[in-house]
């Protein structure tokens, strides 16, 4: 297996018939699309590509990779590391009616007219289809949580001051 640095265009079916993977690491700030939902552009995805033909023929991208991705929390609004592993195996196709001929374990990718693929494109799109759907903190460690927590005991502190009060004025 050879290991190559990442091109911007791979002709998948050659890489595959070479079994051929690429690795490395991808800064945060090369990849559009997942920098609008980050906090700041600090970090990148450690990933590996791997190409393989199957027992059908079929080419496989197999996507391993793994990141902690500066998000925002939607409970207290600070950000926080939300920790990525993610492995999945596409297979390219060249329209989308071929989708439907791929074993249900691949997600169909789009070749170009060229027959090639962009592997930014997908370790961006991968790390997308990781996100939760509301990025949040672990409730135990979510100072918002902790916020609610702590405004209960003095809710009860300002239900009693009013009295104190009024023994104050008599
Ligand atoms: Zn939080």
């Amino acid at each position: 297996m050879t290991k190559l640095a990442l091109q911007p265009k791979i002709d998948p079916a050659s890489y595959a018939r070479a079994s051929q993977e690429v690795k490395g690491s991808l800064a945060f700030a090369e990849m559009p699309r997942l920098l609008e939902v980050l906090a700041n552009d600090k970090g990148a995805v450690e990933y590996c590509l791997s190409f393989t033909v199957d027992e059908e023929k079929f080419v496989v991208i197999g996507v391993n990779a793994k990141a902690a991705l500066p998000l925002i929390c939607q409970r207290c609004m600070q950000p926080f590391e939300y920790k990525v592993k993610l492995y999945s195996e596409l297979s390219p196709v060249t329209n989308p009616d071929k989708a439907n001929d791929l074993p249900e374990r691949y997600e169909a990718w789009p070749l170009s007219e060229e027959m090639t693929i962009v592997p930014i494109d997908i370790i961006e799109e991968e790390l997308l289809l990781s996100l939760p759907i509301v990025p949040m903190h672990d409730e135990a460690i979510c100072p918002a949580t902790k916020l609610l927590a702590a405004s209960k005991p003095s809710e009860q502190t300002a239900t009693h001051k009013p009295f104190a009060n009024l023994q104050k004025l008599k």
